[in-house]
């Protein structure tokens, strides 16, 4: 795939492009910006258009390296990533790497090690890690790929150079999504605004059938009369499947909050348009085709309110990473927002 056709991460690009024709490539960097928008596909990019027999600075996608590349099996790029059922980066992988850094490229002038996952290394590995970055083998380069900057130890960080990537525009979703799969507009708009500028994300929630599950939730929580524990229960029979992994959970889990939180955003979106009128700019409705229900809630629930429910929910999602009763955490935000929800309330 040439650079021009990664999305919305033009400043990347240009950036590889001119570096690599001049030659000014760094030994090591860092990847990073959330999940599902072009990290991994860049690294694997820029490894081709560093080893492209055609092309100077760019993929050709057909000659041997870059086919080969495409394939994982080009011997002078390294994928390091966690192994299956482990949560972090151990030494052991990092040794295999400190380990192959030492042996010259087997048939080309660069290696270069691509390690997903960086931001959940172990402190071993990170002081393994650490200690090639401090004196780089030459024609090495390390990618260290990374959603979040925040847990890759700062000594590190200082011996890499970061590029850091962009949500992509909520239209380029849009269009993907048209482009490539058969569904209908006002699903793809959702999706579009829902996935936070992650096509990753967007390609997930439409596998997942999320559209759906967003219009049964918010059906559920417009009722002017929640009964939380029964909600929370079907919540959690409906959304939270047992043979689910804790992890898997907490995604599902997150990803509902999400919807909620999208919701109760949007009843502040119909308030503020109640007393500014349709003059002002403000921002469009995440769930326009609810409009009726977010009228019908915003007439009984007051500004206070539905701002605690949003701190609630804010609150609660900081806390799914660490909760390990995730049922527990749904009771709770349930419970709270029944509380919040009641009418009489104000
Ligand atoms: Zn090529």
């Amino acid at each position: 795939m040439p650079f021009t056709d990664i999305l919305a991460q033009d400043h990347v690009t240009d950036h590889f492009r001119k570096t690599i024709a001049a030659n000014h490539l760094s030994h090591a960097y860092i990847f990073t910006g959330q999940d599902g928008i072009g990290k991994t596909l860049l690294a694997k990019e820029f490894s081709k258009a560093i080893f492209c027999t055609e092309n100077k600075n760019d993929s050709c996608d057909l000659c041997h390296n870059c086919v080969r590349i495409e394939n994982n099996n080009h011997p002078d790029i390294h994928w390091i990533e966690i192994e299956e059922g482990s949560k972090f980066l151990k030494i052991d992988n990092i040794r295999d790497l400190q380990h192959s850094v030492k042996l010259s490229p087997v048939e080309s002038n660069y290696k270069i090690f691509i390690i997903k996952a960086a931001d959940r290394m172990n402190e071993e590995a990170s002081n393994c890690l650490l200690k090639t970055l401090e004196e780089p083998p030459p024609n090495t380069i390390i990618v260290l790929i990374a959603n979040s900057l925040a847990p890759v130890k700062e000594t590190i960080k200082s011996r890499c150079q970061i590029i850091r990537f962009h949500p992509i525009p909520t239209h380029i979703i849009e269009d993907q999504l048209i482009k490539r799969f058969d569904a209908d507009t006002s699903k793809v708009g959702w999706i579009s605004r829902f996935c936070s500028g992650s096509l990753g994300s967007a390609f997930e929630l439409l596998e997942d059938n999320f559209y759906e599950k967003n219009r049964d939730i918010v059906n559920r929580i417009s009722v002017s009369s929640i009964d939380n524990l029964l909600l929370a229960e079907e919540v959690i029979n409906t959304y939270l499947s047992p043979s689910e992994t804790l992890e898997e959970k907490r995604e599902a889990f997150r990803r509902i909050l999400n919807c909620i939180l999208q919701f109760y955003r949007d009843l502040l979106v119909v308030k503020v348009r109640n007393i500014y009128g349709a003059g002002k700019k403000i921002p469009p409705l995440f769930n326009a085709d609810h409009e009726d229900a977010l009228k019908r809630c915003a007439g009984y629930l007051t500004q206070r309110q539905i701002t605690e429910i949003i701190n609630d929910i804010l609150e609660s999602i900081k806390y799914i990473d660490y909760n390990l009763n995730i049922n527990l955490l749904v009771e709770n935000i349930f419970t709270r927002i029944a509380m919040l929800n009641s009418p009489e309330r104000g």
